[in-house]
């Protein structure tokens, strides 16, 4: 057994912090022993509601975590207090060398709660990177015993495709600005939403009540027919708390709707990423032994118009293989 394996399972924080540590370093040695770790504490995982949470800078995700967090951990929802983990994907935190996101000042109850943790993002200078150190972090925050994790992401970029590939509800945070607001929002982001919250909702009231039946039909538009849930648009004032009962009703209501189908899209999640992973290293192997110069070469004459991609591909595998 690892020796973190223990402390972990038995909730320390401390030995929590430490394994996601251990899991986000890139030394070769810390790399094989956070394997052991990770596979040590899988059937212990997997016990916790998977919650996504995105949207632009300033729309109030930390505001809103905060007050949702909160309530789970104070067990306001009446179930004695749940243990709340906060994670964050922030690929430009690698980039920038300061993260955006995942500041601990940004939640101050949260971050003092007993019953919670929160984790900034991690630097893996990709965003293939932070998506791996952020799924092994999902795994080890429930073996530790937590029972809602929070995956918070900035509405720009590829990275919510990312979370909602990990998580097993995504939300999506807005303003009351609807008919901007859908301009501005990529339907491709929408169509991940299985909730959007439409915050800020004292600013605008009324505004906040368009917002909700806009987006309301806009969901309703993009979700395919016969698809078993209806995602749905509800509104919050995370600075004031209200809403979120609201949220967390629709919450549960989307666990019961999708019942013992929740397994099935978490084995697909793990499918879908066993195969993203055996494509980069199949990927890092081949090009590791290739004579850099050749494949250069190849590059070169497809990008000059002597060899079709499909030619160059070609001629690059037969390489590979002589
Ligand atoms: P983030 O960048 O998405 O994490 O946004 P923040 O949570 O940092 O919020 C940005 C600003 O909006 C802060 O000044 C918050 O106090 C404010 N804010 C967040 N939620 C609400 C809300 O429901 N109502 C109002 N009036 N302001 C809010």
């Amino acid at each position: 057994m690892h020796p973190l394996a223990a402390p972990l399972l038995t909730g320390s924080r401390r030995a929590l912090a430490q394994a996601i540590t251990l899991a986000e370093s890139t030394r070769p040695e810390h790399e094989a022993q956070a394997q052991v770790l990770l596979s040590e504490v899988l059937p212990h995982a997997g016990r916790s509601m998977r919650i996504g949470l995105s949207g632009v800078p300033g729309v109030g995700k930390s505001t809103f975590i905060e007050a949702l967090g909160v309530w789970l951990a104070d067990g306001a929802d009446g179930s004695g207090g749940h243990r709340v983990a906060v994670l964050a994907v922030d690929p430009s935190s690698a980039r920038t060398g300061g993260s955006i996101m995942g500041d601990k000042t940004r939640m101050p109850a949260l971050t003092v709660h007993p019953r919670a943790f929160i984790r900034p993002s991690p630097s893996g200078g990709t965003l293939g990177g932070v998506t791996r150190r952020t799924r092994e972090a999902i795994t080890l925050c429930e073996a530790a015993g937590y029972d809602i994790i929070l995956v918070e992401t900035v509405g720009v970029g590829q990275s919510e495709t990312q979370v909602a590939a990990m998580t097993d509800l995504f939300v999506l945070l807005t303003l009351p600005n609807a008919g901007d607001e859908l301009q501005g929002i990529k339907r491709g982001i929408m169509e991940l939403a299985d909730l959007c919250v439409v915050n800020k909702a004292d600013l605008d009231p009324a505004a906040a009540n368009r917002a909700q039946m806009e987006l309301g039909s806009a969901l309703h538009l993009l979700t395919p027919r016969g698809a078993v849930w209806q995602p749905r648009a509800v509104q919050a004032s995370a600075l004031s708390g209200a809403g979120v009962q609201a949220v967390w009703n629709a919450v549960q209501e989307y666990r019961q709707v999708i019942g013992a189908r929740l397994e099935a899209r978490r084995q697909a999640q793990t499918a879908l990423w066993f195969d993203a992973l055996l494509r980069e290293a199949v990927w890092r192997s081949f090009v590791s032994g290739q004579d850099a110069g050749r494949l250069q070469a190849t590059r070169r004459a497809v990008l000059a118009g002597e060899l079709t991609p499909v030619q160059g591909i070609e001629k690059v595998m037969l390489a590979g293989m002589s």
